[in-house]
């Protein structure tokens, strides 16, 4: 036995996870359930480091180090079962097996607990980065034990990717924390992406720009707060032309956009929890009404519009407008996605610290963004913040755009051009920082047909009204 690290499952991600592994001198055992992508893996890249191939589960496993440290990296679900129930008893105190796959968070709480009466550790990772990050630097978040951690997290830290010498890698917490992380992280990048949509559209009604020409917005962009990788590529995708038509390739594209399910995950937890994550889930609901093609065509042509041609007489002011409007829904999308981790993190007793995830996620994932040291000094400043926007930093940041972000919606709003993640922002934000809601109605309506009682502005109890009856007060 001399590997230091096995991976099993080496479709592309955990390919590219085995030779970055190997790049960094590590000895890596490696196997595959069909033997083949051991061989090709093998064949192709072998020359990068130290790999021990297997073609047995069982060989695999005895080429390992002890405590073992086994990757797991094939498809998400049954198959991460089956590649446990194989391990298993081959395993031995201690061991310790990492899920790095996109597994839904209940899923790790449940293996982690069964592993754990076995005695052994189970790591449930986020990995985010893709194949070339999965080759590169990922960002890496491990939950799993403390103990675990200790052997593991330097090796994973290495491999991760770097920011100013900093690894994007740290311990998240026990049980699920790690996949609950990456899978708010993926939710997160669902309310950007749409969130940039949603400026492409408006740049491109009222300005009537090319998507060329819009790509050059989007690269000037990039140049300030709003530096990340997703605004980079978004630049490079609209000023990509499609090779046989010649047209810009965004407008070849078919728009209906899909999804694999993470920013559903991420939805129906934040309902679970309670946690408005409005930005998130617009952008959820955005990708399927894009694919809600009976609906679009019974709507397309028929439902009238009533709406005005949006008018931009001064187009440097229009486009700042439009990238404030964008800087100040991200940070209300951010905001939310924290608080998603604050109220799980308290749910499962995780104590996730919420800046070290802004810190990992500098490098390495979709979502890294020059923004995001903001968010780790946020929390550094106060590690019990109730709520990102109320940090000074972004309560000044926000508070600046707020007369464009308001300009941009209602333009939006009277042009008839769908801006549901700006627009519901700016509501989640009226809402959050308001005086008094309308709540009070709701809550009254509520004891009225249900008696299901109030509390008083002006002094303490719950009480119900007899509305049926004389509409005297009680305790209730
Ligand atoms: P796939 O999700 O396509 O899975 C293919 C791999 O799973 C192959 O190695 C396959 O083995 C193996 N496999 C499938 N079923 C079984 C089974 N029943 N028993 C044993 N092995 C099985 O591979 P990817 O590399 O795309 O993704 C791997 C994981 O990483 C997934 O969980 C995915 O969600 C996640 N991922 C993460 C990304 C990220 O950015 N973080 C990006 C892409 C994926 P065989 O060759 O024998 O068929």
């Amino acid at each position: 036995a001399r590997a230091q690290i096995g991976v099993t499952g080496l479709a592309v991600m955990g390919r590219n996870l085995a030779r970055n592994f190997a790049r960094h001198g590590y000895t890596v055992a490696v196997h595959n359930r069909s033997y083949g992508k051991t061989q090709s893996l093998i064949e192709e890249a072998g020359d990068e480091g130290d790999f021990v191939p297997s073609e047995s589960m069982a060989d695999f496993v005895a080429s390992l180090e002890r405590p073992r440290k086994v990757v797991i990296m094939v498809k998400a679900g049954a198959a991460t079962d089956a590649v446990i129930d194989e391990l298993l008893p081959l395993l031995e105190d201690g061991d310790i097996v990492v899920d790095a796959g996109n597994a839904h968070f209940p899923d790790t709480i449940r293996r982690e607990e069964a592993l754990r009466e076995r005695g052994l550790h189970f790591v449930g990772t986020g990995v985010s980065g893709g194949e070339e990050g999965a080759l590169l630097g990922p960002s890496i978040m491990p939950g799993g034990t403390r103990e675990s951690y200790e052997s593991l997290g330097p090796i994973l830290e290495a491999i991760s990717a770097k920011v100013d010498g900093t690894p994007c890698c740290t311990y998240v917490g026990p049980g699920g924390a790690g996949h609950f992380v990456k899978m708010v992280h993926n939710g997160i990048e669902y309310a950007d992406m749409q969130l940039i949509a949603e400026a492409y559209d408006l740049l491109k009604r009222g300005l009537g720009a090319t998507a060329a020409e819009i790509g050059q917005i989007f690269a000037e962009w990039n140049t300030g707060d709003l530096e990340s990788f997703l605004i980079e590529i978004t630049a490079d995708v609209l000023q990509h032309v499609d090779a046989e038509t010649g047209s810009a390739f965004v407008d070849i594209v078919l728009d209906q956009a899909e999804q694999k399910g993470t920013g559903r995950w991420t939805v129906q937890n934040g309902l679970d929890l309670g946690v408005p994550i409005t930005g998130i889930a617009e952008a959820t609901f955005a990708r399927a009404l894009s694919g809600g093609v009976p609906q679009r065509e019974a709507a397309r042509g028929t439902l009238p519009a009533h709406a005005t041609d949006l008018q931009v007489t001064d187009r440097a002011a229009f486009i700042e407008d439009v990238r404030q409007a964008l800087y100040a829904s991200k940070v209300v999308a951010y905001s939310q996605g924290f608080d998603q981790i604050a109220a799980a993190s308290a749910e499962h007793g995780w104590d996730v610290d919420r800046g070290a995830m802004a810190r990992i996620w500098r490098g390495g994932c979709i979502i890294r963004a020059r923004f995001l040291n903001r968010i780790t000094e946020a929390y550094e400043r106060d590690q019990q913040l109730p709520l990102l926007l109320a940090d000074e930093y972004f309560t000044d940041a926000v508070g600046n755009g707020l007369p464009a972000w308001r300009r941009v919606v209602a333009q939006a709003a009277a042009a008839g051009i769908p801006a549901p993640a700006f627009s519901s922002s700016l509501a989640y934000y009226d809402g959050v920082r308001a005086d008094r809601l309308p709540a009070a109605l709701i809550q009254a309506q509520r004891d009225f047909f249900g008696a299901h009682t109030y509390r008083r502005t002006d002094r303490e109890g719950t009480f119900h009204t007899l509305w049926s009856g004389d509409r005297t007060e009680q305790e209730a």
